[in-house]
């Protein structure tokens, strides 16, 4: 017999590393910071229409410091890209990038000398979302997406070190 059968009713049972996965997933807070026309689209997601609060995440954090989740809302150009790199490096550890856009995404229609043609030359990112602009309810289901990410990453795993060596890897194939 299992433990989980000897146990009276209302037991729940799990590991930390799936405990921690949902406290985190349940509570990303995105740092306040939009770039372009994406981040009117961003903006309207966390309002009362599409309401992101249901997903413990309606509080836009004004300080990197307490930020978690970085959305790229809009193209980047050359002169933000170390802006953005610096909030990326004040947020704390774990932390998560998701791509808003095809501009961000790619430099999108924008293949010019004045923008980085992708975010991932500077941050490393989870999610890439298309669209120009993308719609609240795909923003929604990016984030929903990366709830499970977060949900399922395992505990003490160092995520840039990580991309480092993946980034590497393919470099190397
Ligand atoms: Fe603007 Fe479209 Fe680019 Fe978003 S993808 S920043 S809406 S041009």
């Amino acid at each position: 017999m299992g433990i989980e059968e000897k146990l009276p009713s209302g037991f729940l049972l799990d590991t930390v590393e799936n405990a921690a996965g949902w406290a985190r997933k349940s509570s990303v807070f995105p740092a306040t910071f939009g770039l372009a026309c994406c981040a009117i689209e961003m903006m309207t997601t966390g309002a009362g229409r599409y309401d992101l609060a249901r997903f413990g995440m309606e509080v836009f954090r004004a300080s990197p410091r307490q930020a978690d989740l970085m959305i790229v809302a809009g193209r980047v150009s050359q002169k933000m890209a170390p802006v953005l790199r610096q909030i990326y490096d004040q947020m704390p550890n774990p932390k998560w990038v998701i791509s808003m856009g095809v501009c961000a995404s790619s430099g999108g229609m924008f293949n010019n000398y004045a923008i980085v043609q992708g975010v991932d030359h500077i941050v490393p990112v989870d999610i890439y979302l298309p669209g120009c602009p993308p719609r609240p309810e795909m923003l929604m289901d990016a984030i929903l997406k990366l709830h499970e990410k977060i949900r399922k990453e395992p505990l003490g795993v160092n995520r840039e070190r990580a991309a480092a060596e993946a980034e590497e890897a393919a470099l190397k194939a």
